[in-house]
Parts: C-alpha cells; structure tokens; sequence
C-alpha cells in the first residue's frame, strides 16, 4: 500500500527519578512510562520523488529538517537507502492534537509514527526491537512511543521493560495553552542544582554503590508492585517527579494549578515530565469528567486546557 493512517499517542510518566550523570551527558533516569488515548494523527502518501515534505496544521511546530517526524524520515533513508531509492519518499502531514512542549512526548509520537509508517510502505519487514533501536537514535522518548502501553524506561529512557497493562484507568490532563517548557531547560537547571547528589552511575549505565552521600531515593519498585497488583488506590499515592522540583518554582501558575487539583482528592496528580502539564488520575471516566468540571470552575481562565483521557494499552496504530 502506498499511503497509510497512523495515530500516535501522547504518554504521560507515572514515576520519574534523575538518578545520575551518565559519561554521554544524558541523565540516568528510572521512569515508569504510560500511553494515553491523546493522540495525533500522521498521514504518509508515498509521493514518488526523493524527498520528503511535511505538513502540519499546528504553528508552534516547525516544518522543517528540525521536525522529528522529518528527522524519522531522513534516518529511514539513510538505515535503507535502497528502499528509498525503490520507493522514493512520502508527504507526512501531522494533524496535532497533543499541545507542543507539553512534557506529553508529542514530538517523540510523531517520529515513531513515521518510523513504522515508512517500514510498512517501504516492506522493510522490521521487528518491534528493531524499530526501538532505530527509534532510540531520534530521542530518547521515542522507543517507548512505537510499543505504547505501561512500561518501566531506564538508562536515558530507551531500555524498555512492559508491564502489564492498567488501562481501565483515566487521566485528566491540564495545561496553559500559552505556557511551554524546554526539556533540554528542565534537565540542565536540574543538574545545576541537585548534581550535588547524583548517585555515581557506573560507564554501563547503571547507578553503583557510593562512599558520598546519594539523594534520598524514591523507590520506583513500589510503584511498579502496585501497577502488577492493579492497586490504583497506591498508584495514585506513588506517583514521582523529580523535574517537579524545578519547574514548579519557575513557573508558579503550574504549582497552584497542581495545588488546586490536588484539592479535589483524586487518585493523584504530579507533573507529566518535563511539565508543564499536569495530570490527575481516575477510577472512571465518570470520576475523570467530574474532575475535569471541578478544575474548570475552580480556574476559569480561558487559557487552561483540560483532556479527559484513558490510559492505552498499545503503541503506535495504523487507522
Ligand atoms: P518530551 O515529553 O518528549 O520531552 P514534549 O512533549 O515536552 O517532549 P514536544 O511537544 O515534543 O515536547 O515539543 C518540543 C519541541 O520539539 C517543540 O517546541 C517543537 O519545536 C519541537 N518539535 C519537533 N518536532 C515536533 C513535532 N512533530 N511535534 C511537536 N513538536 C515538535
């Protein structure tokens, strides 16, 4: 076939601990990682030509070679150029749902969208493992992107382990349309200060033991027990972000909006990522809906945005 409908959902993280320094100059990270039913929609028509030319209805994303699903194209043709040279390259037009610098992964979605896309239209015939490795080379949200579902991500975030699947619950999402955060910011004024107290993260990756003082480690190993036992009374009550400690300071309309849902009592709520989203979960979309209608009443500002979302089981998915 020669054009193809992919939706490629946003995630929101359930658990994220800035472990360490890694030799590469990434972070160490132990996170727990978990698809939601926000998504966007990526169109391919294979076009004939060598080249590839991207469409997106959203103006804060970029349409040039900065674009992940761009940069997701231009590595596909450069892992298979025979392919590209058979089959030539394809119009991408992202239709945006997911809001840009949102902490929700929107970028990373779209290039594991393109990924897949371009292995189908090109009949490269290639494994989940192989496209993570592929995916692993645009960012490091991006190998989660092609499975999706609920899954723990180490390293810099692209080792991947499953984990069963807790889709029946739901996320009410919020955010400032006008406010955005630089992750690359998030991580750098992180380091600046709290490097202090990095674990020592040996050259493989994984954090070793220590003579200093390490910081007070969260336990990601609760979190995941109650996502095995589908204890969402303890997930809500686990959930961790390190990146809150930065973000919430800087930018205090995202704390209160955080306090003010917190109010409400639901399952929980913590910052997606590098923000400046927020999350709150619940048991049903009944629940979530009331919860959204609280948020709204309580902050009747035009600019907050608001999602009801469920948690998804699965990956990126061809319409
Ligand atoms: P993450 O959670 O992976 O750190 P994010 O959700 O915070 O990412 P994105 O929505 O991916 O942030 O956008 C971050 C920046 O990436 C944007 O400001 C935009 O300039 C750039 N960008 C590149 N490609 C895309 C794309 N396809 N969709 C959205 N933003 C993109």
């Amino acid at each position: 076939m020669r054009s193809y409908s992919l939706i490629a959902p946003a995630k929101i993280n359930l658990y994220l601990e800035i472990i360490g320094d890694r030799p590469d100059g990434y972070h160490e990270l132990a996170m727990v990682l978990q698809g939601i039913d926000l998504a966007d929609r990526i169109d391919l028509n294979a076009n004939g030509v060598d080249q590839f030319r991207l469409h997106c209805d959203h103006p804060e994303v970029p349409a040039d070679e900065s674009n992940l699903a761009y940069k997701a194209a231009l590595l596909m043709a450069a892992e298979f150029p025979d392919a590209f040279e058979q089959y030539g390259g394809v119009n991408i037009t992202i239709h945006k749902h997911i809001p840009v610098g949102a902490g929700l992964a929107g970028g990373s979605t779209n290039g594991a969208a393109v990924l897949v896309g371009l292995d189908l239209i090109w009949g490269l015939g290639l494994t989940q493992g192989e496209l993570q490795d592929l995916a692993a080379k645009l960012g490091s949200d991006v190998p989660f992107c092609i499975a999706g579902g609920t899954a723990i991500a180490t390293g810099r975030g692209e080792q991947l382990s499953p984990l069963p699947s807790i889709n029946s619950l739901y996320a009410v999402l919020a955010k400032y349309r006008s406010l955005s955060v630089s992750t690359v910011w998030a991580y750098q004024t992180y380091r600046k200060q709290f490097g202090d107290s990095y674990s020592p993260v040996s050259t493989t990756g994984s954090a070793v033991g220590t003579s200093t003082t390490p910081k007070q480690r969260a336990h990601a190993g609760e979190i995941v027990a109650a996502i095995m036992h589908h204890d969402s009374s303890k997930i809500g009550k686990l959930l961790h972000n390190d990146l809150e400690k930065v973000v919430l300071p800087a930018h205090p309309q995202v704390a209160q909006l955080r306090e003010t849902i917190q109010q409400f009592n639901p399952l929980g709520t913590m910052m997606s990522g590098s923000g400046p989203t927020v999350f709150a979960l619940a048991e049903s979309q009944a629940e979530a809906k009331h919860l959204q209608q609280q948020i709204q009443a309580a902050l009747p500002d035009p600019d907050l945005q608001t999602w009801v979302t469920q948690f998804r089981a699965g990956g990126i998915q061809i319409v």
